[in-house]
């Protein structure tokens, strides 16, 4: 077997030294090399050479003097630095030679060190003898913590010799030659091996990926003096702002857990307890921190990107052993891309494309601080990001009382439901035993940007003994100290450290950059003012959605809710309607402030009416007290109106049609209230009334009259112009299929994605969180369809209305208001499929932003 053809090229050669070839550290030494940064002499060989190797071909030919004077360090060289390797080889060449070279050079104790390594090594690696055998003829020798002496070395040495000997059955071999070969034969060997393989297909290495080394003189880190090995980075990898960060090991060759770390500068020192502090090494070697900052600096530069060094001193003077990207949390990927982009190192749109969306939500919410111990006891679904510290609560009405004495609370309950939105907002985390992602819990909390966990089946809540009960068998009683992890969808023990939120500076000027490249709209779904202005802050182009149910929520307007639902009479009802159109009109008025000259989308009332009626008898007793009403009449009532299955029977447009006041009351509210405002000279509202859950035309022709003729008796009324655009919900699979019908009466299709997931599959999305992270685990549903849009099913049927609605009306406005408006592979579909914009949760708007931008790059 010969030699393959450019086997071996110097580092010192460039661009020559590719990385398609050599590998990636090959190549990125050679660029280093190549900026006049201090890189020790080496050589690259190419993957063809090592693959030859591993075949047992002949090991090329290394430039002589390379070999010949000193110790040598062989390192793998992969295309990716991802996809791993062998462990690299120090201190080959170990002979005694060498050994007289390096006593001259550095001293017979140091050269005495890197001898020893390099046979105890060369044995574990190569003839597979066991580090403990090594680690106990060390310590039979040498004493921890002291500088050892020649004798003792010269003692340590003869015993590694033959236990070399020994355990090859020869001694150990003098030629270095022989020595690197069989290094570099072992480590092409060890990159065949199948687990190997295995591992790094796993992180997306083809098949056949190729290994490269790179053979380089070694830098004498055990020499006296200021020496030893470390990393230094210009950033810091949590906040990504400048700081000089890393460390230094004093006599070390790369990372040696048993020896003090010295910190780079002043700032970097860290005390600890019982230890006298170490000096920081830009006093011990100035002009070396200087060099290698400077280097640093290059590096980043040069690679586009925050560079570390990985370094080594050999008595105060520098060598560049690496650079690799720093290693960042999502905050300090940010801040680092602005700065770069900012500095002109990276253009915008590249800064733009180098943040994962989702990441941004570690600016948005607390976080668990990634250093701090976890005690996990459960997990769920991780329904809504973010982190929280509180005292167990077991029911609404415990938080809503902590809350009125600023004791923050965890809310745990089986599921919720509407009565406890108030609860919700008391409480600073919310978890349920049972419901998947667009559960009323995961819903509401997304939306006021709480953290949650749903669907943590594993646990008990004992509603008796007030316990909450961990599946080993921990109970946690009400008052425990928890924390919930809504990001990982986890329940802690205790009250780990936190990282708070951050929305300025780099964040917001990413997003801005984010806003002058987009063309998809991003608005936000929100019901109350609270989180109208979370979204004004959150710069959206609109409200969305505004589910105008969560309105009557409140106590005083419950009643009157209630009142209107227990009437017997249609007048009955309308009374009670009357009463409710006064408060409905103020809500309407003070979202259409906030959200001045930004289109507001209204959504008339969807949920089935028992869902403002308590459920047990208990209550339906105190209930028929409060309102002065016959029991028998409040139970009949509530039993008239359960269904066997609300999801599907009189809600949204059907309610609207058979109690027609209801939708008159609405419109009515929103027409008075865009008057109201638009009686100032500025920015008119044009209000747009949404009809949900539609699946036959006939619905909206008939809603759509009603509201028309609202509408014409608000401006005879009020001797006003008053413009409204109407919208349909498509969130049935047959107002998909009949889009191009309803895009006659309707200015906008808005798609809701939950309900419409949830009836394209026939999955209740109230129960799939039971059963999901089963089905996703075992493949048989790539992703929650509820998280992440199904763009074969849900998707197609989109497309579906999409070309049905536009063909019959070409200005038709089409939208997403489901969850998965904040999704990023969904945002970027709805741009591919033309849309005008998506709707999401007021904290998600940060993702859509940038998604959108993400898609039109
Ligand atoms: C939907 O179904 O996607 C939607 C936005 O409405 P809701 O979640 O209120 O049912
Ligand atoms: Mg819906």
């Amino acid at each position: 077997m010969l030699v393959p053809p450019g086997a071996v090229v110097g580092l010192e050669a460039g661009e020559t030294v590719r990385a398609e070839s050599y590998g990636r550290k090959a190549a990125d030494l050679a660029r280093l090399a190549a900026l006049g940064l201090p890189v020790p002499q080496g050589v690259a060989l190419s993957f063809e050479c090592v693959a030859s190797l591993a075949a047992g071909g002949p090991m090329p030919e290394l430039p002589a003097g390379l070999v010949r004077d000193g110790l040598l360090a062989l390192r793998p060289s992969p295309e990716e630095r991802a996809w791993g390797g062998p462990s690299a080889m120090l201190n080959l060449g170990a002979c005694a030679r060498t050994l007289a070279l390096l006593t001259e050079r550095v001293g017979v104790v140091a050269a005495l060190r890197f001898h020893i390594r390099g046979i105890s090594r060369f044995a574990q690696m190569v003839h597979g003898v066991e580090p403990e055998e090594v680690e106990a003829l060390i310590r039979k020798h040498l004493r921890a913590g002291t500088e050892p002496d020649e004798a003792a070395l010269r003692a340590l040495l003869a015993d590694v010799e033959a236990l070399y000997d020994d355990a090859v059955g020869e001694p150990w071999p003098e030629d270095p030659g022989e020595q690197l070969e069989a290094a570099a034969r072992a480590m092409a060997l060890a990159w065949r091996a199948p687990t190997a393989r295995i591992l790094r297909q796993a992180k997306g290495a083809p098949g056949n990926a190729g290994l490269g080394f790179v053979v380089q003189r070694l830098a004498l880190s055990l020499a006296p003096g200021v020496s030893g090995c470390g990393l230094l980075q210009l950033v810091s990898g949590r906040s990504g702002g400048p700081e000089i960060a890393g460390g230094f090991t004093l006599r070390s060759q790369g990372k040696e857990a048993s020896t003090r770390t010295y910190p780079l500068t002043g700032q970097g020192a860290v005390e600890t307890p019982g230890q006298m502090p170490l000096p920081p090494l830009d006093e011990l070697a100035p002009a070396a921190v200087e060099r290698l900052a400077a280097a640093a600096a290059q590096a980043t530069t040069e690679f586009r990107d925050a560079h570390l060094v990985e370094f080594a001193l050999e008595a105060g003077e520098p060598m560049v052993i690496d650079s690799v990207p720093v290693r960042r949390n999502g905050r300090a990927a940010v801040r680092i891309a602005v700065d770069l982009a900012n500095a002109g190192v990276i253009g915008r749109e590249e800064a733009l494309l180098r943040i994962e969306p989702r990441s941004l939500l570690e600016h948005l919410h607390p976080q668990i601080d990634p250093a701090a111990p976890r005690d996990v006891f459960g997990t769920g679904l991780a329904a809504s990001p973010g982190a929280a510290t509180g005292r167990l609560v077991l029911s609404s009405e415990t938080a809503m009382t902590a809350a009125a004495q600023g004791e923050p609370t965890i809310l745990a309950r089986v599921e919720t439901g509407p009565e406890d939105i108030r609860g919700m907002h008391a409480a600073m985390g919310v978890l349920t035993l049972r419901g998947g992602m667009t559960s009323h819990a995961a819903v509401i909390a997304r939306g006021i940007g709480v953290p949650c966990v749903v669907g943590a089946g594993d646990l008990r809540i004992d509603l008796r003994a007030r316990t909450l009960t961990s599946p080993d068998g921990r109970a946690y009683h009400e008052g425990a100290l928890l924390t919930l992890d809504g990001t990982r969808g986890e329940i802690l023990a205790g009250a780990p450290a936190m990282i708070a939120p951050e929305l300025g500076g780099a964040f917001s000027e990413l997003l801005d950059w984010a806003d002058a490249v987009r063309d998809l709209g991003v608005r936000a779904n929100a019901d109350t003012p609270a989180e109208a202005r979370m979204a004004r802050d959150f710069r959206v182009d609109g409200i969305g959605l505004c589910r105008t149910e969560h309105m009557f929520f409140d106590p005083e307007r419950l009643t009157v809710m209630r009142e209107m639902i227990l009437a017997e009479s249609e007048e009955g009802r309308k009374a009670a309607l009357d009463r409710l159109l006064p408060m409905q009109r103020a809500d309407f008025v003070e979202l259409f402030e906030i959200m001045r000259g930004l289109p507001v989308v209204i959504r008339l009332l969807d949920p089935p009416l028992h869902e403002f009626l308590p459920q047990e008898s208990e209550d339906l007793h105190a209930l028929a007290l409060a309102m002065d009403l016959p029991v028998e009449q409040v139970t009949a009532r509530a039993r008239a109106l359960r269904e066997v299955n609300p999801m599907l029977g009189m809600r949204g447009v059907r309610l609207g049609l058979v109690m027609p006041e209801i939708y008159e009351m609405q419109a009515r509210a929103i027409f008075e209230a865009a008057v109201a405002v638009n009686r100032d000279a500025r920015e008119p509202v044009v209000p747009e009334v949404m009809i949900p859950l539609v699946s036959a035309n006939q619905e909206v022709v008939l809603a759509k009259a009603r509201i028309d003729a609202v509408a014409a008796a608000v401006q005879a009324e009020e001797d006003v112009d008053l413009a409204f655009r109407l919208g349909v919900m498509v969130e049935t699979p047959r107002a998909a299929l009949r889009a191009g019908d309803l895009a006659l009466s309707a200015a906008f299709l808005s798609f809701g994605t939950n309900d419409l997931t949830q009836m394209t599959y026939g999955l209740s999305r109230d129960d799939a969180g039971r059963f999901m992270r089963e089905y996703v685990n075992r493949g048989v549903f790539t992703e929650d369809p509820f998280h992440t849009l199904d763009l074969e099913g849900v998707g197609e049927l989109m497309l579906i209305a999409a070309k049905r609605g536009r063909t019959k009306n070409p200005g038709l406005v089409l939208g997403l208001c489901g969850e998965h408006g904040g999704d990023p592979s969904s945002v970027r579909f709805c741009k591919v499929a033309g849309f005008d914009y998506v709707s999401c949760s007021p904290f998600r708007v940060p993702i859509a932003r940038l998604a959108a931008a993400q898609a039109s790059l």
